[in-house]
């Protein structure tokens, strides 16, 4: 690792041992195994060296949220081997880069979403596995804090009947981003609601997409099997621009 900064990847192995000590307390807490959690770290906003300082540490996934850094991080560090996982809003315009690095869509909110995914992951002769990302915003609210994507939850069967209709896709589960404000554990365990109908239907969909820095306890206690975690590893990011 050529640039890699020795002072940074002590701190960023610290923030590792710290998220891992928190997950375990967490699952300790909701009596489950550690290992029915995964950490997803989410490096936006910050450079492919943080990615390669995170791979050498043990981490093996990693996330982004939007297309134009995603697919850069991703060719620069395509010797690593990592499973990428895209975790943002996603235009149909995009799904063909998405489709070419990424293996894991958690952001799957519409059919139109599902089907270009789909096309271009068989067109590049790939397979993505996609979550059904879920709104638990509250209606009233949605307007004054803006919405934070997904289908309601009355609507995810359908789209997850969308995404298995494709053979290049395979329904993973679903995923959810609290609201802002509210209650997170109320939130997380209405998601968990949206999850057992949809396991109940497809056996295999057992993915439980939930918690960020702020949340991930609440989000375990509730069943998450993946935490994304940007902030708790790499530090506060600055204002996005663009
Ligand atoms: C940025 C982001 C995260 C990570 O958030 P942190 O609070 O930094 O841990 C998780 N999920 C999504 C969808 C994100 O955009």
């Amino acid at each position: 690792m050529p640039h890699v900064d020795p002072a940074r990847v002590e701190q960023v192995r610290a923030n590792l041992a710290a998220v891992r000590a928190r997950i375990e307390q967490a699952c300790a807490r909701a009596g489950r195994a550690p290992e029915e959690v995964s950490l997803v770290a989410v490096t936006k906003t910050y450079p492919a060296d943080d990615v390669r300082i995170l791979a050498s540490l043990g981490v093996r996934d990693v996330g982004e949220n939007r297309d134009q850094e995603a697919a850069p991080k991703a060719a620069e560090t395509a010797d690593l081997g990592l499973t990428w996982h895209f975790v943002g809003q996603l235009q149909t315009n995009k799904a063909r880069s998405v489709a070419s690095y990424a293996d894991v869509v958690h952001s799957v909110d519409r059919t139109r979403l599902a089907r270009a995914l789909g096309e271009r992951a068989a067109a590049a002769g790939r397979g993505l596995t996609c979550l059904v990302q879920v709104n638990l915003d509250d209606d009233s609210r949605a307007g004054v804090i803006g919405p934070r994507g997904g289908v309601d939850p009355e609507d995810a069967l359908a789209l997850a009947a969308d995404i298995e209709a494709h053979e290049s896709l395979t329904l993973g589960g679903v995923m959810a981003v609290a609201p802002r404000g509210g209650d997170p554990a109320e939130a997380f365990a209405r998601l968990h609601g949206v999850a057992s109908r949809v396991r109940d239907r497809y056996p295999l969909a057992t993915v439980i997409s939930a918690g960020m820095s702020a949340d991930l306890e609440s989000a375990i206690e509730r069943g998450a099997t993946h935490v994304r975690l940007g902030t708790a590893l790499l530090g506060n990011r600055g204002p996005i621009v663009g």
